[in-house]
């Protein structure tokens, strides 16, 4: 190990921290990192997303000599952290098959002339000899390894690429090697420290509870009602909405654009030209909606994220925390909205049951079981998923879901659930839920006629609900196994054992139901929705000056200024650039570049 960079006294961790980032205090566990490289040390750190990965090793980039090595797996991923970082006025460069060769030549000859403090570089370079040979030749501060799940084959992104990596501390023996990952498992954990050989690494495990999100389970209604409903609560906000195939992305998608949002698809069928346009105008703010298949997600490191939607099933825990993670990562109140039916398993089961290999249909069958019990369960969601990771969370209300915020009321559907139960015994079992429900609320069409079930004695006893209310109580009577339904095209619901004990009223019925209006009153409201009036006004106009200079810049908003600098400006309103530097996310290079414009817009507004 090289002698350990001592920090000079002239500035404090804290000092470096505001002027190079604007930020007034670390986030958990960044300080400890950072400390541990400028000490030399390896660093073993996993940390969820939006944890603020990157300034742990940036920080320490800038203090120490010589440039620091990222390693990094997608080209994408790898512009726009140097353009963040550029923004904050270090010196940064990134290398990979998207530069000319003239180009890569320029960043070479930057890093072996000591120009640089930041080289994000993709990781099949260090199979290159030549490449080997040039780092041998400059001067390295230590090698980063961002995503370094990507070296296990147990991960969920595997790239063989990364291989080459575990070369690094003999290649370089004296600079210290720090690995990032937000993947929670602990076999990929232990699989990545000895792959990279880290030397006595300083590890950290940061929790995995990400406390500015708030999650919802709500019960998936027919149609296209309910998503136009959520959406048009988010108006203006960035957010992405997943489903699982490419087609009911396709259709989502095309209703949304015909509704009047700005929303765009992204699935792996689409050609790869507009598959990053589509990318490109979501992060640059051109649309607010991506509609997605979990292909979207990995590249992207849109702080302002304001929500994501769940259309459907989500395959795993695992795969449900890391898509929910992308929301939010600026540390700013975002939401994360799961749809669920009962109705949409057997698609899925469909799928599964279709599976040639065995251990792996094992597998996909005991996520989904777990995806559902989640989803169905009346327990703090927070809870759930991080005992999914093996972490205990420390209280017994969050907040910030569905269940904590009490947002569920238990109403008694024991009469309407007898009532169903009923019209499928005197049907003999023989309709679907869709049927059943038109006789419940005296539908007038064709096929109750034919069947002459106008005449039933159950015929319009449930008018006083709605088909949604039905459609919910038949999800929850087949969740609780007290019908079933048949297999096949037109699924027919019969009764179980269940069923059987209700209808003789040995069993009660609970319906547990969303409380909408209670939900906007509850939730505690943080950063833009707690601003005032006013303030609100001035975001706007604030973030139209944002896209406006990262136009011209040619940098996605975010990097101009975070969504959370842009609430701080509304509220405070600062009216010199002293009390701009005050505000969270402005440094100095940031204060020299934008004060100006923003001042500016913040002063009219107050003419006004
Ligand atoms: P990760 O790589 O862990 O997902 P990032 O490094 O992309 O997270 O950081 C997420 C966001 O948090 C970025 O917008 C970053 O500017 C912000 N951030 C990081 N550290 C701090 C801090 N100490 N104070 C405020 N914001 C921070
Ligand atoms: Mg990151
Ligand atoms: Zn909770």
């Amino acid at each position: 190990m090289s002698a350990p960079f001592s920090q000079s006294c002239a500035e404090s961790l804290d000092g470096a921290l505001h002027r190079i980032f604007g930020f007034r205090s670390f986030r958990p566990n960044q300080e400890e990192i950072v400390r541990a490289l400028l000490a030399g040390r390896d660093v073993f750190a996993v940390m969820p997303t939006g944890g603020g990965k990157s300034l742990c090793y940036q920080l320490p980039a800038v203090l120490m000599p010589g440039a620091a090595l990222v390693v990094s797996p997608l080209i994408s991923l790898m512009k726009d952290q140097v353009d963040g970082a550029r923004a904050n006025g270090i010196r940064a460069a990134f290398l990979n098959s998207s530069l000319a060769a003239a180009e890569q030549s320029a960043v070479l000859r930057s890093l072996q002339s000591g120009q640089l403090d930041l080289l994000y570089v993709a990781p099949e370079r260090f199979a290159l000899d030549h490449f080997r040979e040039l780092l041998l030749r400059s001067r390295i501060s230590m090698a980063v390894i961002d995503e370094a799940h990507c070296i296990s084959e147990w991960g969920h992104d595997f790239r063989p690429d990364y291989l080459a990596l575990s070369t690094i501390p003999e290649l370089l023996p004296n600079i210290p090697v720090a690995a990032f990952t937000a993947t929670a498992t602990e076999r990929v954990q232990h699989d990545i420290a000895r792959k990279l050989r880290l030397r006595d690494p300083f590890v950290l495990r940061a929790s995995f509870d990400r406390p500015n999100l708030t999650y919802e389970v709500r019960f998936k209604e027919a149609g296209e009602g309910q998503l136009v409903s959520i959406l048009k609560g988010f108006a203006g906000q960035s957010g992405i909405v997943y489903r699982t195939s490419r087609k009911s992305v396709n259709d989502t998608a095309a209703m949304l654009q015909k509704r009047g949002f700005r929303a765009l698809p992204y699935h792996a069928g689409l050609d790869d030209h507009e598959r990053r346009d589509n990318q490109e105008a979501f992060i640059r703010d051109e649309v607010e909606i991506i509609v997605a298949t979990v292909a979207f997600g990995m590249g992207i490191d849109k702080s302002n994220v304001r929500f994501v939607i769940h259309a459907d099933l989500p395959k795993s825990i695992e795969s449900y925390y890391q898509e929910t993670g992308r929301a939010g990562r600026d540390g700013e109140a975002a939401r994360c909205i799961l749809l669920f039916a009962q109705a949409d398993i057997p698609k899925v089961r469909f799928f599964i049951d279709a599976m040639q290999d065995e251990a792996e249909r094992q597998r996909s069958l005991d996520s989904l079981s777990k995806v559902i019990a989640f989803a169905s369960a009346t327990a703090c969601r927070r809870r759930m998923l991080l005992d999914y990771f093996a972490e205990t969370y420390p209280r017994d209300n969050c907040a910030s879901c569905d269940v904590c915020l009490g947002l569920h009321e238990l109403t008694d559907c024991t009469r309407e659930a007898q009532m169903l139960l009923s019209a499928i015994v005197r049907t003999d079992s023989r309709f679907g839920a869709a049927h059943l429900i038109d006789i419940l609320v005296g539908s007038k069409n064709q096929k109750i006629k034919d069947f002459g079930h106008d005449r039933l004695k159950v015929y319009g006893i449930g008018k006083e609900h709605d088909k949604k209310f039905w459609r919910r109580l038949i999800d929850d009577l087949i969740a609780r196994k007290a019908v079933g339904r048949s297999e096949g095209l037109y699924p027919m619901l019969y009764l179980l054992e269940g069923g059987a004990r209700i209808l003789r009223g040995e069993e009660r019925v609970e319906l547990v139901r969303i409380t909408e209006k209670k939900s906007a009153a509850t939730r505690k409201s943080a950063g833009l929705e707690a601003l005032p009036p006013d303030a609100k006004r001035l975001f706007e106009e604030l973030r139209k000056v944002r896209k406006r200079l990262a136009d011209e810049q040619g940098v996605p908003p975010y990097v101009v200024f975070s969504d959370k600098t842009l609430v701080e400006l509304s509220d405070i309103q600062p009216t010199t650039p002293e009390e701009m530097l005050a505000i969270s996310g402005i440094g100095e290079v940031k204060l020299a570049r934008y004060a100006e414009p923003f001042l500016e817009a913040i002063a009219q507004h107050k003419a006004r």
